[in-house]
């Protein structure tokens, strides 16, 4: 029975996800989670619970200026921002 190497086996157990940005993959937990709701719009997840199709960014001004940039973060989110959305994440990445 072949094992499995270690490193394959921490990677599992670490949930990871992309950063719609810059592309570098990152654990969960260092990135921020970017939710169409369905009665609320796009708004920014902190718990990461949020039931809706997500993105994720990091939390880098740099992250947020190219994901916000053009229509990619509305292109993953597959919706279009409304005026009060844009404004959320805009106000979000001015206290990064
Ligand atoms: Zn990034």
């Amino acid at each position: 029975m072949r094992m499995k190497s270690s490193s394959d086996a921490v990677i599992r157990h670490t949930p990871e996800r992309t950063c719609i940005a810059c592309r570098q993959v990152k654990p969960k937990r260092e990135l921020v989670r970017i939710v169409k709701t369905t009665n609320a719009g796009v708004v920014v997840d902190e718990t990461g619970k949020q039931a809706g199709r997500g993105a994720y960014l990091c939390r880098a001004k740099r992250c947020w200026d190219e994901g916000l940039k053009g229509n990619r973060l509305e292109y993953v989110l597959r919706t279009t921002f409304r005026q009060e959305d844009r404004q959320r994440l805009e106000d979000y990445k001015g206290k990064l």
